[in-house]
């Protein structure tokens, strides 16, 4: 069994429907995992919006908007007026469910169950086509498998039984297709892996059926050295490692979910990253093995807020950064960067929640400065300073940059460096002059 996940872009027109379905239409059994065609979930975070601002008129007009979008999709699609019906059905359905949360008083639950319908959507049109087309498919819903515990983290133990039960009902079936992104909470409600979420989706089906690889299929030729939305000349790397690929992703490469990468590195799953749009090109392979040596790539995290906190009480103490990362575990925010002097700590959060709270209980140990709209820009590779010049490039790259905080030894894969964000296209291209 294999995984194919296609992304937003990949199913975002009927013309691109069409060449996925051409692409899963063979012998190899597999799990298809579809995300909501491209800009359908930004529009639904849109009308959640307005809904929570009670603003009823507004928000049915954009329902309205996106409807008529998803029939004329249903027109062009299909051949049949019996295919054409039943996705005309299904969508009214969909769209009718929407508009029905203006009449009541909007819960998170409704927001929730409003994200969930561009998957809803477009698994079943790619459902209703491939049965158009004579081609056996069966769908399984997400949301009887998919699902996050108490603390929002993936059931894997439920996961793993539910999947397998619903598959096992379907002993001949070749070709399963579900969502990516939705999932049920502990009590039962829709709920989903945050934005970008069907990465994860595909990673965690391929972890609880023991895939032998989980194939993410997106709008470009594989993980790329440097974020190509901002550096121009960019290249795909052939091979990564899990930890690098686990690195770049929680670090900004948007190519992947950050938390997407653990579950095929805990089943030991290679991941191949591939372009639907030009299938034939090699991608991006991401495995336990690790190739090659030195600096492979650049990713960039924006929303980074920095927190100084100075004491003379630290110099020579023990106890005391207990007690600040006490702090952090108190309010669950979890730690991303730190450096250290004798007499001040500084780390990075990128959750600003329980920031104030923080502020103020670190404040009892010294004084605090915090700095907000900052970047991590992250350096990876296999032995990063294998090259004896690595540093001394980054450093030139970064010559006209101001950086405000440099870490590397946490592991030999990566250097991190924290800029304001004011700075991070310069810092990023720089760096692409220097390094490649
Ligand atoms: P999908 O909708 O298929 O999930 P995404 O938009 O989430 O696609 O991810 C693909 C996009 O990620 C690319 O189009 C590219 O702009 C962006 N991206 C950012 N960093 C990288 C990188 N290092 N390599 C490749 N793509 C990247
Ligand atoms: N549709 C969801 C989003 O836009 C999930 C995904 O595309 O991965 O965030
Ligand atoms: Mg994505």
């Amino acid at each position: 069994m294999i995984v194919m996940k296609f992304g937003g872009t990949s199913v975002g027109s009927p013309e691109r429907i069409k060449s996925v379905v051409n692409l899963i239409n063979n012998e190899t059994p597999k799990i298809v995992v579809l995300s909501a065609m491209s800009g359908t979930t930004n529009t639904l975070v849109k009308i959640a919006g307005l809904f929570y601002d009670r603003k009823q008129t507004e928000a049915v007009a954009e329902i309205d908007i996106l409807q008529n979008k998803y029939e004329k999709v249903a027109e062009e699609l299909f051949d049949s007026n019996e295919s054409k019906n039943e996705a005309a059905e299904f969508i009214k359905q969909r769209f009718d469910l929407m508009r029905g949360f203006a009449l009541k008083v909007f819960s998170i639950s409704d927001e929730k169950t409003i994200l969930a319908q561009g998957e809803l959507l477009s698994t079943t049109l790619t459902h209703i086509y491939c049965k158009e087309k004579g081609i056996a498919s069966v769908l399984v819903s997400a949301l009887n498998f998919m699902r996050v515990d108490r603390t929002g983290e993936p059931d894997t133990y439920y996961i793993r039984e539910q999947i397998n039960r619903e598959l096992n009902e379907y002993p001949d079936a070749k070709l399963f297709i579900t969502q990516g992104f939705i999932c049920r909470n502990v009590t039962g409600e829709t709920d989903n892996l945050k934005r970008g979420g069907s990465d994860y989706s595909a990673s965690l089906i391929g972890q609880a059926v023991n895939a032998e690889e989980i194939q993410i299929w997106t709008d470009i030729d594989g993980f790329h050295n440097n974020d190509p939305r901002y550096v121009t000349n960019t290249k795909a790397i052939r091979e990564l490692s899990f930890d690098e690929a686990a690195e770049l992703a929680y670090f900004g490469a948007k190519i992947l979910h950050p938390a997407s990468v653990l579950p095929a590195q805990v089943a030991n799953i290679p991941v191949l990253l591939k372009n639907t749009m030009s299938p034939e090109a090699q991608g991006t392979i991401i495995s336990s093995q690790t190739k090659g040596e030195g600096i492979k790539a650049i990713a960039a995290k924006d929303d980074i807020t920095a927190i100084k906190i100075k004491s003379g009480r630290m110099f020579m103490a023990y106890g005391f950064l207990r007690k600040v990362f006490e702090i952090f575990e108190s309010y669950q925010t979890p730690i991303d960067m730190i450096t250290t002097s004798e007499i001040a700590v500084s780390l990075t959060v990128d959750s600003t929640v329980h920031l104030d709270r923080i502020v103020a209980e670190l404040k009892n140990y010294g004084s605090v400065e915090v700095d907000r709209n900052m970047t991590i820009i992250c350096i990876v590779g296999n032995n990063v300073m294998t090259s004896k010049d690595s540093i001394s490039k980054v450093f030139k790259a970064l010559n006209d940059v101001p950086v405000r905080m440099v870490s590397y030894g946490g592991s030999r894969h990566n250097i991190s460096i924290l800029t304001d964000s004011a700075h991070k296209n310069e810092a990023l291209n720089s760096l692409n002059g220097y390094l490649f």
